[in-house]
């Protein structure tokens, strides 16, 4: 069985050709698929039974169903845990905006990336996510609430560049406007920082937005919480951002989490700022969600408003990240751990 829906406008032409279906039907199909985001084809009305069964014969929708939603009574936040064609589980969220609704979705099924302080990595990698999953994760989102998504952050469980070319389709199928018609520039990548695909990202012609997670001055604080920096050290990560901000001409994001006694100090300001000073970028400070799992303390607000001033007075773009959802679990990979615990148990 194929994928229908993971296929772009010109291999479903070739596929529907070589069925012997009319040109014309490739449109339809393509705007059940992309623009309206049906998940079975009897609900493709305008097609005759015959030719729904045909393609039924041939191919399959990956479904993604909700499993459980949560919306947050102090922002609004919404997370679903959603359930994929093999009953496996990944989360998205919606939050909303001034400017409209962004969601934040999961590029695959687990993590090998390793990192310390992230609930999506504790129980390893099962699979990476289809395109036509990660697209589904917005239609089912869409659908359920009625409104239409304008923004794509790829934040949720997994890492997008370990998944490169299904992210990399995913992309170009979301920003066509036969399908979703979502800009570029209103995606959002980010990656621990694998330092090869960064530089294959900047090369596709795309201009997203790139996110680095650093989490650290130097190597040997983020080689203590992140393994990937043992074979990307910082510099080699820092300096393929600033390639990638000179090819695309988009400003480049550091995520930085603040950890309670583990990269807050005022010297770890210092040399962040040091190794960021003239690069035009913004660092986002996010106080560390604890995972159960792992026991790390987030920084106080005293440490925190420290670290951000210690930046900017620096010549350092810092925010302080709002914590939108906290009371529904929104941060990645907690939702589909807890969900896998019980079924285990
Ligand atoms: N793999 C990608 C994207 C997924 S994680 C990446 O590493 O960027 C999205 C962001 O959440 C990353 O910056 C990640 O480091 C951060 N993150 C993971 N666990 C966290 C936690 N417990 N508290 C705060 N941020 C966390």
């Amino acid at each position: 069985m194929i994928d229908i829906k993971s296929l772009n406008f010109d291999e479903l032409n070739n596929t529907v050709n070589a069925l012997n279906i009319p040109k014309f039907r490739t449109n339809q199909i393509y705007s059940w698929l992309h623009e309206k985001g049906v998940f079975s084809f009897d609900e493709m009305s305008n097609l005759s039974k015959e030719l729904r069964e045909r393609l039924k014969k041939n191919y399959f929708i990956p479904v993604v169903d909700i499993e459980e939603k949560y919306i947050s009574k102090i922002d609004e936040t919404i997370k679903y845990l959603f359930r994929l064609y093999d009953g496996e589980y990944v989360e998205a969220v919606i939050m909303k905006y001034k400017y409209g609704y962004t969601i934040c979705i999961s590029s695959q099924v687990g993590c090998k990336m390793g990192c310390k302080f992230c609930a999506s990595t504790l129980a390893g990698f099962k699979r990476n996510l289809l395109p036509a999953e990660m697209e589904g994760q917005i239609h089912k989102a869409q659908q359920d609430l009625g409104i239409r998504i304008s923004h794509i952050v790829l934040m949720g469980i997994g890492e997008p560049l370990d998944n490169y070319d299904n992210v990399v389709k995913f992309l170009r199928t979301v920003n066509d406007d036969r399908g979703l018609n979502i800009s570029l520039r209103d995606i959002t990548l980010s990656t621990c920082g694998i330092v090869p695909k960064i530089r294959d990202l900047m090369d596709e012609g795309m201009p997203i937005t790139l996110t680095l997670s650093l989490h650290a001055p130097n190597d040997e604080i983020r080689s203590r919480t992140m393994p990937i920096n043992d074979k990307w050290g910082i510099e080699e990560v820092i300096n393929a951002c600033k390639a990638y901000a000179e090819k695309t001409g988009r400003r480049v994001s550091f995520e930085y989490t603040l950890i309670s006694g583990v990269n807050d100090s005022k010297e770890c300001a210092v040399e962040l700022s040091s190794r960021l000073k003239g690069f035009p970028c913004h660092v986002n400070l996010i106080p560390v969600n604890d995972v159960k799992e792992r026991n790390n303390k987030p920084s106080d607000k005293k440490a925190i408003k420290q670290f951000q001033e210690t930046l900017c007075s620096l010549g350092v773009n810092a925010t302080t990240r709002r914590t939108l959802g906290s009371d529904i679990n929104a941060s990645c990979g907690q939702l589909r751990r807890r969900k896998n615990e019980v079924i285990s148990k």
